[in-house]
């Protein structure tokens, strides 16, 4: 039986390594922006605790991540994101 090894990444805010389904992506695509969950390009982690996304530090992490410069309305777009896949907070790893 072959296993299949789990993909690790760590969350931009607390630094923990997760399995990557329990991470949420973002990513700075080259044609569409910011994406979530999806698109190409320069992406950061983040876990779904809301101690993380809506840490008041979260937007320059994620800045200096994606290299790039955030409106402050993405915070707002990005806490909902984020808890809109947070349907099972105590699942965890
Ligand atoms: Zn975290």
């Amino acid at each position: 039986m072959k296993q299949q090894t789990p993909v690790m990444r760590i969350c931009i805010s607390c630094k923990k390594t997760f399995n990557r389904i329990n991470l949420v992506k973002i990513t700075k695509d080259h044609k569409h922006g910011i994406m979530f969950q999806k698109g190409m390009g320069r992406s950061a982690y983040i876990c779904k605790s809301k101690k993380c996304y809506s840490d008041s530090k979260i937007k320059k992490k994620l800045q200096k991540a994606l290299k790039t410069f955030l409106e402050p309305e993405f915070i707002d777009i990005f806490e909902k994101e984020i808890a809109s896949y947070n349907d099972y907070p105590n699942k965890g790893i």
